[in-house]
């Protein structure tokens, strides 16, 4: 099989198109997600490169770096700027109009003014190749942010193509570059092969990027508390059931901390719900910093929450409720509409080798627990031994 201009051209306009057409479909699934349209954009002028190639002007008509050219900057153009709208650092669209204008300028002064094939050919490719490094740089920062792996693989890609987008330009600049149809070397060819790959590897790979998106903000919908930002009870239990699964299997012990806001219809009524909702925020926020990675945190439901600390004894799991009790109580002083008033938790723990108690006996132990923290005076942490009775623990109201 020979490596010629035509086959590879061909297929690239083909898959290009396919993927513009599978783009849109996501960015018509999602249409909360600002950018994909613009891929499917970039694909079209993609797929209009490669057309304008194997149209028929002659092989060195001036007119092909005429068209080509900006058709492969504006879809360079079109994958940054919807790309740089999908990570959340939309740039202004007038000043991507004006490279683009500046660009078009310069690329027809190289063709019809001052003809110089190779410097049109450089310049064309090195700008493709910076706005690919660009992208690089803006989806690392979005993969590190979000965790999504994704983001990566794209990047990586991207790399791939603007170091041969780079070694292209390297060749046009010593004249090596050959007229359309005028070599089937495969280092000749190479620009050709990084934009085949941009649309096999990279695009589908952008694809999962937004599915990825889409499946995490899905699960967020469906197991997360939107107030809180924690699991809500479906969450908790496909959480922490393979957990504890784990933990029986190993003989491991589990603490259950049942929290409950102390005097929150109070708060509430004092105050207003959009405060009261503030302060569950603080808690969310003060269960997911102050949990370990392992242990899953819920809303339970109202003012309560729940937690699972895996092989966490009752010396561990006290330490953590009272870290949790002191730092939420400080949380709550950041919010200004409480004018200086204090808020504080109570929190009942159980714990206990999970071979022999399920998680719903600890759970009720817990809630015991935190039924004798109120009785005894509320802002404080209670533990319950399965075989005891529950009984305050010594820690001190904080004042
Ligand atoms: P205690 O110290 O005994 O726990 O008293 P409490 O007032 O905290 O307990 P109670 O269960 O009587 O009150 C819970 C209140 O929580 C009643 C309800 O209006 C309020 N609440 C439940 N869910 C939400 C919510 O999402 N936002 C706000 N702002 N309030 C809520
Ligand atoms: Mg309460
Ligand atoms: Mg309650």
């Amino acid at each position: 099989m020979r490596l010629d201009d035509i086959s590879i051209l061909a297929l690239l306009a083909m898959i290009a198109l396919i993927n513009a057409g599978a783009i849109l479909w996501v960015s018509r699934l999602a249409p909360q997600y600002p950018g994909p349209r613009q891929w499917s954009l970039a694909l079209l002028c993609i797929a209009a490169t490669a057309g304008l190639s194997i149209s028929p002007l002659p092989p060195d008509s001036p007119w092909r770096g005429m068209l080509f050219n900006p058709a492969l900057f504006a879809a360079q153009l079109f994958w940054l700027a919807g790309t740089l709208r999908f990570c959340g650092r939309p740039k202004r669209d007038v000043w991507l109009l004006a490279g683009f204008v500046a660009f078009v300028l310069l690329n027809t002064y190289l063709s019809l003014v001052e003809p110089n094939r190779e410097l049109r050919i450089a310049i064309s490719i090195s700008a493709s190749a910076a706005m690919k490094f660009w992208l690089v740089w803006v989806l690392y920062r979005y993969g590190r942010q979000h965790r999504n792996h994704a983001a990566w693989a794209v990047a990586i890609s991207l790399v791939c193509e603007a170091m041969a987008y780079l070694f292209h330009a390297q060749l046009a600049l010593t004249g090596q570059v050959p007229f359309f149809g005028g070599s089937t070397q495969f280092s000749t060819n190479i620009v050709w092969v990084a934009m085949v790959l941009g649309v096999t590897v990279t695009t589908p790979l952008y694809l999962l990027l937004a599915l990825g998106r889409l499946v995490g903000d899905l699960d967020q919908a469906a197991n997360r508390d939107m107030l809180t930002g924690l699991r809500n009870r479906r969450g908790f239990f496909a959480s922490i059931e393979p957990l504890l699964a784990h933990a029986r299997r190993n003989k491991g012990i589990a603490a259950v901390l049942m929290l409950d806001v102390d005097r929150f219809k109070r708060l509430n009524d004092r105050f207003g719900h959009a405060v009261g909702d503030a302060v569950l925020k603080v808690m969310g926020k003060t269960l997911q910093e102050t949990l370990r990675g392992s242990d899953v945190a819920v809303r339970w439901g109202g003012e309560e929450f729940c937690a699972v600390l895996v092989n966490t004894d009752g010396a561990g799991a006290h330490s953590t409720a009272e870290r949790v009790r002191r730092r939420f109580a400080e949380g709550c002083t950041g919010i200004e509409a409480l004018r200086g008033g204090r808020v504080s938790v109570s929190i009942g723990i159980a714990y206990g080798a999970l071979a022999t108690h399920d998680f719903e006996v600890l759970q009720r132990k817990a809630d015991e627990a935190l039924y004798a923290a109120k009785q005894a005076g509320r802002d404080q942490v209670v533990a319950a031994r399965l075989e005891d009775p529950p009984s305050p623990s010594p820690s001190p109201a904080a004042g």
